[in-house]
């Protein structure tokens, strides 16, 4: 054997062994989905093992409309590997303005499947259940327990401080979104970690009833962006990159483009997390 066959030798097996060592690594995942999520596995904070973790991750987005949509179609752009969606409207033509994942022939549609049918042209590959009801009760726990995390894209405060007692009492991680006319917040509370408060610490259940956008009126990309964030906020959770919304109380004012940051605290006299 020449000189230059034994380096040929060694070079062959050389990536023998990567080869059986990047086909073990990545045996869950196919060529297509190498290259459809390449993008995010090359970033040193996601990589293969990242991916591996969206999609096996089940996130539950409840509503389907103006922060649901966006927060959606990341989530199932990103390769989510199971998507529960809850809603109990149906498309209105007022809705398309800024509740992107539907589109003009949806109206009439539940909106539910109009965004189910959206994740699944997105990325076939996404598992989406969606269900028309409004999510309450017995159901509602046993999505948030079935959840890796729960994003909140409602737009009523019974369904917010019901999510979040359920999602306190299954230790679920929350991320709270709101939107309306240039304005938009949103938070994440990660109960039983960290000493994180919880939407109940924020808001108090007998407050007003929250400011609807069908009464104040909400220009078109607030929604976009509070959604998007709440869908990054869900994947930095999953695959344990940087620092989470733990704790902070993010605020944006879309007219001077300011953002702001309040601090939030557990109170220990609330009457949701305060006793855990
Ligand atoms: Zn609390």
């Amino acid at each position: 054997m020449s000189a230059n066959d034994n380096e040929l030798l060694h070079t062959v097996k050389f990536f023998g062994i990567i080869s059986t060592l990047i086909s073990s690594i990545t045996r869950h995942m196919n060529d297509n989905q190498l290259l459809r999520y390449s993008r995010q596995i090359m970033l040193p904070q996601c990589d293969i093992e990242g991916q591996q973790k969206l999609l096996s991750a089940h996130v539950l987005i409840v509503g389907a409309g103006g922060l649901g949509s966006p927060a959606a179609m990341y989530l199932a752009a990103a390769g989510i590997g199971r998507i529960t969606i809850y809603d109990n409207d149906e498309v209105e033509l007022s809705n398309l303005q800024r509740q992107i994942a539907h589109n003009t022939p949806d109206v009439g549609l539940d909106k539910v499947f109009s965004t189910q049918q959206t994740l699944k042209n997105l990325n076939p590959d996404v598992e989406v259940k969606a269900v028309k009801e409004r999510l309450t009760g017995e159901t509602l726990e046993a999505e948030v327990l079935a959840a890796d995390i729960v994003l909140d894209c409602s737009d009523n405060f019974s369904t917010r401080f019901a999510i979040n007692q359920a999602c306190v009492k299954y230790q679920t991680p929350l991320v709270s979104g709101a939107a309306i006319r240039f304005e938009g917040q949103i938070s994440v509370f990660t109960p039983g970690k960290n000493n994180s408060p919880c939407y109940n610490c924020l808001y108090s259940s007998d407050g007003e009833e929250l400011q609807t956008c069908s009464t104040n009126g909400v220009i078109a990309p607030i929604t976009g962006i509070i959604g998007s964030i709440q869908a990054l906020e869900a994947i930095k959770l999953i695959i344990s990159a940087g620092e989470p919304l733990t704790g902070r109380l993010l605020l944006l004012d879309g007219l001077t483009m300011e953002w702001r940051t309040m601090r939030l605290k557990k109170n220990i006299t609330c009457p949701t997390c305060g006793g855990l």
